[in-house]
């Protein structure tokens, strides 16, 4: 099957295999795994930070960062579309108390700052307390730009707010912008990244940050059941996602530009080039509906989301010659549908 689902589906390579079996472990929980104390002090070297630690998930590393910033009462501002406020079922109002305040994305994947600096609650016994403001880079593919990074992160300062990134892609965005990962990373507190995503890890993310952060992320992460073992299994994989599919990450942007180009030679879809910047195209129809292409291409073997518009991603799975592939067959399904 071609995969255009999303860039978790990727299945560990051969060499990523054999350096799990081989990987030393130890008891992750008295600190004993010495391949997932390498992989945290790589990864905070790598982002600037001082700390970072081994989570399951990057729901479990944001939901780890928003209750370390925040306390019973706090609230969070997010985007309204942000996976930690849409895709996390409410973690952080039900674990921890904590309230978000959604705000609108604007259409390049920041949010307005004058808007957020309005949304924080003044100092009064009526309003929750605004604590922290989270970003998502990459959002939707969009790369957000260095100068908005700091414009915000001085926002975040000017308010004493803590300033969180979702990075599930953020070496995406690295890549995209051709900056090492912590020219992106340095404005933030903490960020969390995605091992499991175009990184082609099985499993894990990251949260990194302060030392005296990272501490209380440890003890939500016990409470949260992150707390594993032998994890050196998974923080194997993890290195080798880090030492050698960082760079290769341009090879799927490079594909789905492609891909977005080929498709946009049909007059029965819409595309916004402007919005294919790394690993994501997003796909309107003019025709047909993406019920009946999602099943018309699961039957040719491709494998597709459905949604307005469609969003199909790019990652290691997928060759060039399977995005040639998947462009036949829609091209086939308007056909057939004409
Ligand atoms: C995938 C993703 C996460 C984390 O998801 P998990 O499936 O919990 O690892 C967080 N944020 C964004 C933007 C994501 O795409």
């Amino acid at each position: 099957m071609i995969d255009l689902r999303s860039d978790t589906v990727t299945r560990p390579t051969a060499a990523m295999r054999r350096a799990m079996s081989a990987a030393e472990v130890g008891d992750d929980v008295y600190g004993d795994d010495p391949t997932v104390n390498r992989l945290e002090s790589m990864t905070a070297e790598l982002l600037g930070k001082e700390a970072a630690i081994l989570a399951t998930s990057g729901t479990q590393s944001n939901l780890m960062a928003v209750l370390s910033h925040c306390e019973r009462g706090d609230e969070y501002i997010v985007g309204q579309q942000a996976h930690t406020y849409r895709f996390e079922a409410g973690g952080a109002a039900v674990l921890g108390s904590i309230q978000p305040q959604p705000l609108d994305f604007e259409p390049d994947g920041t949010i307005d700052l004058a808007v957020v600096a309005q949304a924080i609650k003044p100092d009064d016994f009526h309003f929750a307390r605004t604590r922290l403001f989270c970003l998502e880079n990459t959002q939707g593919g969009k790369v957000l730009p260095l100068e908005y990074l700091e414009a915000a992160g001085a926002t975040a300062r000017k308010h004493n707010l803590g300033f969180h990134l979702d990075g599930a892609r953020l070496f995406n965005a690295a890549v995209k912008l051709n900056v090492p990962p912590n020219t992106i990373a340095g404005h933030f507190d903490t960020l969390s990244i995605c091992l499991s995503k175009g990184l082609g890890a099985p499993v894990g993310s990251l949260l990194c940050g302060s030392q005296a952060l990272v501490k209380k992320a440890r003890r939500w992460r016990k409470m949260l059941g992150g707390g594993m073992r032998q994890a050196g299994i998974i923080a194997a994989a993890g290195i080798m996602a880090l030492e050698d599919h960082v760079v290769r990450l341009q090879e799927d942007h490079e594909n789905a530009a492609y891909l977005a180009g080929k498709l946009s030679e049909l007059d029965e879809v819409s595309i916004d080039s402007g919005l294919v910047q790394t690993n994501m195209v997003f796909v309107g129809l003019k025709k047909g509906d993406a019920a009946s292409l999602q099943a018309y291409l699961h039957s040719e073997g491709i494998l597709i989301n459905t949604g307005n518009p469609i969003r199909m991603v790019t990652h290691m799975d997928v060759g060039r010659q399977d995005i040639l592939t998947a462009v036949e067959k829609i091209k086939g399904y308007f056909g057939s549908h004409s």
